[in-house]
């Protein structure tokens, strides 16, 4: 583990990091005032902004950047029989144990060998039951008979969706192979353990992009889409040294997958997996073909009209994971003065300025005096391009702290020079450096800023 791993772990917990979540309305647990729904949380309107800004640099990246690849939002629920082509009516499981005296419940992959084996409660030392397969598929009943027949699940992936849409894109898009679908949407898993905040949640969000391929060119494009994976991160601003890959051992190693990496993220409880990159093989239009009786080959009209089952590469990111993932990457507890009490401390999350949920606050140093009016002026004017926030209560320094919580990297304040001059302060979150820009420059002042970001602390 280097340095600076060692010095992140000593300072944000993910308790740290849930109560501000919840302090500053990024994430409350759903229904609280009901003691709450266990793997179910809700984005506040800070945590809305940031997934927006998430998803949008991931959508942008995926689609925008790329001529090859186009976008899709296909439905939650899905004709039944797709899980049963995709394998996940028989193998979406996890082997589950409970105790019989405290009834906790456990994966039994994630307890101790020693505990299993001797069927030995980790937490009372109680005794364990048999392990047993559990199916992570929510399912529910479509239409008025609850009968097997009206059987439906809420989706566990976003793949299948473009799978089962692969032909129908590439007749009405004209898309010729190697090309791939993006989709961002929710994905729904009844999962056993649900601790460690939004981390693994039973209702989440999804990035997934699904790249077809010609076989025997699968190995070369599954090492492009590592490399392109990795860069996005970088580009994102996030620590790399948090970062690093872990590939599935043979064991390990999904029922449809011929090569699969993970992107780890090193979070507080240690590194987890944050997005897969997988091989997925001819396994799912394979599959597909076999169970829908449709002929979902790729047919090559520039090389005699060769006919294969495309393979695919998949890149499959979580987006409520990627938000925590930044929230935990931002988040830092830095000394800023000497005075021996509270406000010796600022905390501050080190956004991006391209995803921070408010880009810039503008605060007028006082309410009097015309100060409110102009700074409201600026702002008005600022909003056009970027998410401004305006701010009046309470004493200047309070507010650049609750600006530096909320990971707001500019705060643009109006003095009684201001008046005069026309002109601003500037002050930057990271450093808390200030300058004076004239207002008429201020937009562009911005732009650049945002552009040129490079963290340094
Ligand atoms: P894990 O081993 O952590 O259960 P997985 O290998 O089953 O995850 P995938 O099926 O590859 O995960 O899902 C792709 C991505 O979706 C993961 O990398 C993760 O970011 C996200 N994800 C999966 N399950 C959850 C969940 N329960 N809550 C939040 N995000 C999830």
């Amino acid at each position: 583990m280097s340095d600076a791993a060692n010095e992140y772990q000593g300072k944000a917990t993910m308790e740290k990091i849930t109560s501000l979540a919840k302090r500053r309305g990024f994430v409350f647990q759903s229904s609280e005032i009901y003691g709450g729904q266990n793997g179910a949380w809700d984005y506040g309107p800070l945590g809305i902004e940031l997934k927006n800004r998430i998803a949008q640099a991931w959508w942008k990246e995926m689609t925008q950047l790329h001529d090859d690849i186009v976008g899709l939002d296909a439905a939650i629920l899905m004709h039944p029989r797709t899980w049963e082509a995709s394998g996940h009516v028989e193998n979406f499981t996890d082997p589950l144990v409970d105790c019989k005296k405290c009834k906790s419940r456990f994966r039994a992959d994630q307890i101790p060998g020693e505990n299993l084996s001797a069927k030995k409660c980790p937490d009372c030392g109680g005794e364990l039951t048999d392990t047993r397969k559990f199916n992570l598929m929510f399912k529910t009943h479509i239409g008025p008979a609850e009968d097997t027949a009206s059987i439906i699940y809420l989706r566990p992936e976003t793949a299948q969706g473009i799978y089962v849409n692969y032909k129908n894109i590439i007749q009405s898009n004209r898309m010729k192979i190697p090309f791939g679908i993006a989709q961002i949407g929710k994905a729904f898993r009844n999962e056993i353990v649900t601790k460690n905040f939004i981390f693994r949640t039973c209702e989440f969000e999804q990035m997934e992009m699904q790249f077809f391929v010609k076989p025997g060119t699968d190995e070369q494009w599954f090492s492009e889409w590592k490399k392109r994976r990795w860069a996005y991160y970088e580009k994102l601003g996030v620590r790399m040294d948090y970062l690093r890959w872990h590939q599935h051992g043979p064991g390990e190693l999904a029922h449809y997958a011929k090569d699969a990496y993970d992107i780890e993220y090193l979070f507080p409880m240690g590194w987890r997996e944050l997005e897969g990159i997988h091989n997925r093989s001819d396994y799912d239009l394979g599959r597909h073909t076999q169970y829908s009786g449709k002929d979902l080959q790729y047919i090559d009209q520039d090389n005699s009209s060769e006919r294969y089952i495309p393979f695919i590469i998949e890149t499959s990111a979580g987006l409520t994971r990627n938000l925590l993932m930044i929230l935990c990457d931002a988040y830092d507890e830095e000394k800023v003065a000497d005075k021996g009490n509270d406000d010796d401390w600022r905390t501050v999350l080190r956004f991006h300025p391209a995803i921070a949920p408010v880009t810039v606050a503008v605060l007028p140093l006082m309410k009097k005096d015309g100060l409110a009016e102009l700074a409201q002026d600026i702002r008005a004017e600022l909003r056009e391009d970027f998410a401004a926030d305006y701010d009046q209560a309470g004493a200047i320094g309070r507010r650049y702290r609750r600006q530096d919580e909320a990971g707001t990297p500019f705060c643009v304040t109006v003095d009684y020079q201001s008046k005069d001059d026309n002109t601003v302060t500037l002050r930057y979150r990271d450093s808390m450096e200030q300058i004076r820009v004239n207002r008429t420059e201020l937009a562009e002042h911005l732009r650049k800023e945002i552009k040129g970001y490079k963290r340094t602390k």
